[in-house]
């Protein structure tokens, strides 16, 4: 006897949907075919079905925290290349991965560097290693969020945009030194790293140091006031290497002795260039 005929498949579809236990509804009858074959003890079924909704639960979460992170695409830790940065240190990064310590207790995480250094690349690649290790993250443009802030300020609901950004344990704010300084626009920027100070983790990327901040934030006392609240407990990267892609372009380039034709017209350019410094 087949188990779709010893019961009311039909109803136990219903209630199934009704529990919300998809993962049983969708996969039962293949376990209860091979649980009839061997001869499986009816408990063993059970605690069969029960562990896969539970698997299928904890992956489809990450799904959706993978999808809500909005992190760059193929930026990993296994395609980042520590030999670039001879500076980071790879086990360094890999416990900053686990994020037990650093988010539990609401550190930062800033990462300062040159242009084409590595650090977008390497903030996504920990970013992603945190949402598959069941941490929520957002990456975004600082600029892009400052926008939204801004909007939302316009629309008396700054504070609840604020406090919606709580649900993430890492706020990822890319290339911090790009905001204009435009008084409104930093001022949101201000409220938002007052807010998570010792509340929930930032980590930022920007091109220029501290000192030149004071570009960033309207006045020198809200600049003072914003690093004095990140650096109370955080992680400070200087990543002072050469742009990778300009890298690779020269190292193509003593290779063949001449670009290769897959040059994009920018490293052409930038070889091109390195021509005429080095004649
Ligand atoms: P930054 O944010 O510091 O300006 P990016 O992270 O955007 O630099 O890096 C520029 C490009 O070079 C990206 O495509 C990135 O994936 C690549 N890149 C930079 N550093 C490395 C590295 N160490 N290993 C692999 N790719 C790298
Ligand atoms: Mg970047």
């Amino acid at each position: 006897m087949t188990p779709q005929t010893s019961i009311d498949a039909a109803r136990l579809d219903l209630i199934l949907n009704e529990l919300r236990l998809p993962a049983i509804r969708q996969f039962w009858p293949q376990f209860a075919q091979r649980a009839d074959k061997e001869g499986w003890p009816a408990a063993r079924l059970l605690a069969a079905l029960a562990e896969h909704e539970l698997a299928e639960r904890d992956r489809r979460r990450i799904e959706r925290h993978l999808t809500e992170a909005r992190l760059p695409p193929s930026k990993t830790i296994d395609n980042f290349d520590f030999d670039a940065v001879p500076m980071i240190s790879k086990a360094q990064i890999m416990a900053l991965c686990s994020g037990d310590t650093w988010l539990t207790s609401s550190a930062n995480l800033i990462m300062f560097g040159p242009p084409g250094g590595g650090k977008s690349h390497l903030a996504a690649a920990i970013g992603l290693a945190l949402v598959e290790r069941g941490w929520r993250v957002l990456f975004s443009r600082t600029s892009d969020l400052v926008q939204k802030l801004q909007i939302a300020r316009r629309e008396l609901a700054l504070e609840a945009a604020i406090n919606r950004l709580d649900r993430y344990h890492l706020l990822i704010l890319d290339d911090l030194a790009y905001v204009t300084k435009d008084q409104a626009e930093t001022a949101v920027l201000f409220e938002l790293i007052s807010a998570r100070y010792e509340r929930k983790s930032i980590l930022i990327t920007a091109n220029q140091p501290f000192a030149e901040w004071n570009k960033v934030f309207p006045d020198p006392a809200m600049t003072l006031a914003a690093v004095d609240r990140l650096v109370h407990h955080a992680t400070i990267l200087e990543m002072n290497v050469e742009s990778y892609r300009r890298r690779a372009a020269l190292e193509r380039k003593r290779k063949s002795g001449r670009p290769p034709a897959r040059m994009t017209p920018h490293e052409r350019d930038l070889v091109a260039s390195d021509n005429q410094t080095s004649t």
